[in-house]
C-alpha cells in the first residue's frame, strides 16, 4: 500500500511537471512574440483563391494564395509558418492581443485600419464587383439603389456600400452570402473581384458586373501590431522579393486555376 502511495505521489510530481512545462509553452506562444522559430499567421479561410480549408493543404488543412505566400515568407527567413484560422472581424483584435504576429487575409489597406495596425508592401490588387444572377438588369452600381443587396460582414464591400448610403443585409461568409444570391433571396452581392469570379466560376446562373467609377482599386497588404518593425522588415522583405522575381502572379495563377470549393 505504502509502494502505491509512492508511485502515485511521483506520478503526480511528474504531471505537474509536464503540465508546469506546457504551460510555460503556451505562454510563450501568447506573447505572439516571433522570437521562435515560427511566424503565427491569422486568417479567415473563406476567402479562395486566397485561403480556404481543403483537405491537404500547404499548411495543413489550408491553402489559397495567401497561404503560399505566407509559407514562402517564412522559408525566407528560415522559419516556419502557422494558420490561425478565424472570423474576419477577429483579426485585427487578434493581432492587437498577440494571438498571433501577422494576419495575411486578402485584407485590403484602408486608413482606419491602418491606425490600428501596420501593413506591409501591398503584393496584390483588387476592387470590389458585384455578383448578379446572368439575367439581372444590374449595369452598374446606382442600379443597386432599389435592390437586394448582400455583403459580407466586415469586408471593404460592406464600407462601400455604407458609403453609397444602400441599405443591405451583411452576411459572415462569402459563400452564405452566394447562396442568398442562388436562392434568389438577393439581387446582388458586392465582393472583391478575385473571389467573385471564384464564385461565378464554380455556381451556374451568375455573373460579374463592374463598374470602375463606383469603386476604387484596393490593395491587399499583410497586417502586423504597431511598431512590430522587426517582423515587418523579414515579411517585407520577403514580399519585395516575390513580386519581383514573379512568384507572386505564378501563386494567382496556380489557386486562380485550381479547382477549389
Ligand atoms: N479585401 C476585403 C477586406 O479587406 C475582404 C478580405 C477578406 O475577406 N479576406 O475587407
Amino acid at each position: 500500500m505504502k509502494k502505491l502511495t509512492k508511485i502515485l505521489s511521483i506520478m503526480l510530481v511528474i504531471a505537474m511537471a509536464v503540465g508546469c512545462f506546457a504551460a510555460c509553452g503556451k505562454k510563450e506562444a501568447d506573447n505572439g512574440g516571433s522570437e521562435g522559430n515560427s511566424i503565427k499567421f491569422g486568417t479567415n479561410a473563406e476567402f479562395p483563391p486566397f485561403e480556404y480549408v481543403t483537405q491537404d493543404g500547404t499548411i495543413g488543412e489550408f491553402d489559397g494564395i495567401d497561404i503560399a505566400i505566407a509559407k514562402q515568407i517564412a522559408e525566407e527567413n528560415g522559419m516556419e509558418a502557422t494558420i490561425d484560422n478565424m472570423e474576419f472581424d477577429s483579426l485585427i483584435i487578434a493581432l492587437q492581443n498577440g494571438q498571433v504576429d501577422a494576419v495575411i487575409a486578402g485584407m485590403t489597406v484602408t486608413e482606419e485600419r491602418a491606425e490600428a495596425v501596420d501593413f506591409s508592401t501591398p503584393y496584390y490588387t483588387a476592387t470590389q464587383v458585384m455578383i448578379v444572377k446572368e439575367d439581372s438588369d444590374i449595369t452598374c452600381a446606382e442600379d443597386m439603389a432599389d435592390k437586394k443587396i448582400v455583403v459580407i460582414q466586415g469586408y471593404t464591400g460592406e464600407t462601400c456600400v455604407q458609403d453609397m448610403n444602400y441599405e443591405y443585409e451583411a452576411f459572415k461568409k462569402g459563400t452564405e452570402a452566394i447562396m442568398e444570391l442562388v436562392n434568389g433571396k438577393c439581387d446582388v452581392v458586392v465582393i472583391d473581384s478575385a473571389t467573385a469570379q471564384k464564385y461565378v466560376d464554380d455556381n451556374e446562373g451568375l455573373k460579374i458586373v463592374e463598374d470602375p467609377n463606383a469603386f476604387e482599386s484596393e490593395e491587399y497588404a499583410i497586417a502586423v501590431k504597431k511598431g512590430n518593425e522587426e517582423l515587418l522588415e523579414k515579411i517585407n522583405a520577403a514580399i519585395e522579393k516575390m513580386i519581383e522575381d514573379g512568384t507572386i502572379s505564378e501563386f494567382a495563377a496556380k489557386y486562380v486555376d485550381a479547382d477549389v470549393e
